[in-house]
């Protein structure tokens, strides 16, 4: 069962926790107890396949899904739309490092691992919670979410998508990556407005209980697809098994020996699974969260101070300049030993006055699970060119940032040369111009659009531009209305016509 981090809520099952997404009392759904990995499966977990995985671990957390239903999600969610095998494969470079690519999926960024998978636990959620009722999923997006929703949500069955993005306020690749998508249930407005406008115009649609009940007549239910649902952390804990079980089966550790992991990290979401994991069985020593200049988490690990009162930097990891990490709180509350008052207070105070302190257990225990480091602008970029150097490789944006705060960790700590696991969660070609600039120096790609800069990558490294970056350009583009800001509502209302 699930309940709320801040107490409010009496314990609720899997599916009401999904089909809720978030509790009455503001709180985030945590499972009552966290599972172990069962005893039985460990000696053949270096052989189990990605589905396998899943299978196993969502059976622990999903008790009101039938197996079968287990079954259809995971086949569903990571079958021939990946385009690697493993699903999330490790690459090996230098210095016993392994880099876990979770950009395999179709929109070749990490979301994907997760959103391929929420619309089928959502569907089947909704029919348990509500009957026969068609799932409306709204979305706001600065660019990477729209996109893994819609590609996650397109043609499923009894759901329809419609995603808002600033006009003008995204990048022209993730524009035409939105704008071109396929499947008779997905919709894309471009707003005139900020991300700000269209964040606040999702809100107050959720918030209007005359709209709400008009659609419910109509048979809809609006949800979000929201980095806080159960439904998409949950899927992300399994690549964390997968990456032991692929290090085991390669030799590189031997079951039952500890490695380390790096996370790079905004709504902490990624990292939150890789610590559930640890207390599900898996032996992870050192996990380091790696922020980027927006370092609000390295301070909190350092001192147990949180303080969103600061500047906000615009990065060239836009996906990890965030002040409020959401699911931290899922965090603080185990850090509290599950004492919601106490996670009340803090996140009552964080939304009051902007910052928190943590108590003192509270701080010795994050300390003794997590260790935080950062890396600022030219750091990162620096990274990119150097790894291409040494290592052949080429890292986005997001996991150079992770790369270097684990040479800077490593620079003051010895893992005793632990192997080190570290998520990469964007494709380079996602984030080509900082890519192209950490390797062929500053300003390297000023006189070129984004897809020359494509174009030119693949030439001069030889890596193959994502199946999903490539040919954006020659895409009939599907979705083109451009709405003012007042008319969200309408143009809601309109669609589901
Ligand atoms: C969302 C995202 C992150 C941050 O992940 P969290 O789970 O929010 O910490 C990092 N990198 C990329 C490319 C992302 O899209």
């Amino acid at each position: 069962m699930y309940i709320s981090t801040r107490g409010g809520s009496a314990p609720i099952s899997a599916s009401a926790a999904i089909y809720k997404g978030i509790a009455a009392d503001g709180g985030l759904f945590v499972p009552e107890e966290i599972m172990a990995f069962p005893d039985e499966l460990w000696p053949k977990l270096p052989e189990m396949s990605y589905k396998e995985l899943a299978k196993t671990i969502f059976r622990l957390y999903l008790d009101d899904f039938s197996e079968e239903e287990i079954d259809r999600v995971v086949d569903k969610a990571y079958g021939e739309q990946f385009d690697d095998a493993e699903i999330a494969p490790l690459h090996a470079i230098s210095g016993n490092r392994y880099i876990l690519e979770l950009w395999h999926g179709p929109t070749a960024a990490f979301k994907d691992m997760a959103l391929q998978a929420l619309p089928h636990l959502l569907t089947i959620s909704m029919e348990k919670q509500a009957g026969a009722k068609e799932v409306v999923i709204l979305v706001a997006t600065s660019g990477d979410t729209g996109k893994a929703a819609l590609e996650g949500f397109a043609d499923v069955d009894k759901t329809k998508i419609i995603v808002f993005y600033p006009n003008g306020g995204v990048s022209n690749i993730q524009r035409l990556q939105m704008a071109t998508q396929t499947g008779k249930n997905t919709f894309v407005v471009a707003l005139e407005g900020n991300f700000d406008d269209c964040q606040r115009g999702v809100k107050e649609i959720f918030g209007d209980k005359e709209f709400n009940d008009f659609l419910d007549k109509k048979g809809y239910r609006l949800s979000s697809a929201n980095s806080i649902n159960w439904g998409r952390l949950l899927p992300q804990i399994v690549y964390y098994f997968k990456a032991y079980a692929a290090l085991c089966r390669d030799k590189v550790v031997a079951l039952g020996d500890s490695f380390d992991v790096v996370v790079p990290t905004g709504n902490f979401g990624n990292i939150l699974a890789a610590y559930y994991g640890k207390c599900m069985g898996l032996p992870i020593s050192t996990l380091l969260c790696a922020s980027n200049k927006n370092k609000v988490l390295t301070d909190v690990i350092g001192d147990g101070h949180y303080d969103k009162r600061r500047e906000f930097f615009r990065t060239s990891s836009p996906s990890m300049d965030i002040l409020v990490s959401s699911n931290f709180e899922r965090f603080v509350f185990e850090l509290c030993d599950r004492d919601a008052n106490q996670v009340k207070s803090l996140f009552t105070a964080l939304d009051k006055e902007g910052h928190y302190q943590l108590p003192d257990d509270a701080v010795k225990k994050m300390q003794s699970i997590m260790v935080g480091e950062y890396a600022g602008e030219e750091e990162t970029l620096a990274m990119i060119g150097e790894v291409k150097g040494t290592d052949g490789y080429i890292l986005d944006p997001h996991t150079a940032v992770a790369v270097k705060a684990l040479a800077k960790y490593d620079a003051g700590h010895d893992r005793g040369g632990k192997a080190c696991v570290i998520d990469s969660t964007a494709n380079p070609f996602k984030f080509n111009k900082a890519v192209y600039d950490g390797i062929f120096g500053e300003n390297a790609s000023a006189d070129m659009d984004e897809f020359e800069i494509s174009a030119s990558l693949s030439e001069k490294t030889g890596m193959t531009i994502h199946r999903g970056l490539a040919d954006l350009d020659l895409k009939p583009v599907l979705h083109k209305s451009v709405v003012k800001k007042d008319e969200m509502k309408e143009v809601v209302a309109e669609i589901l016509k």
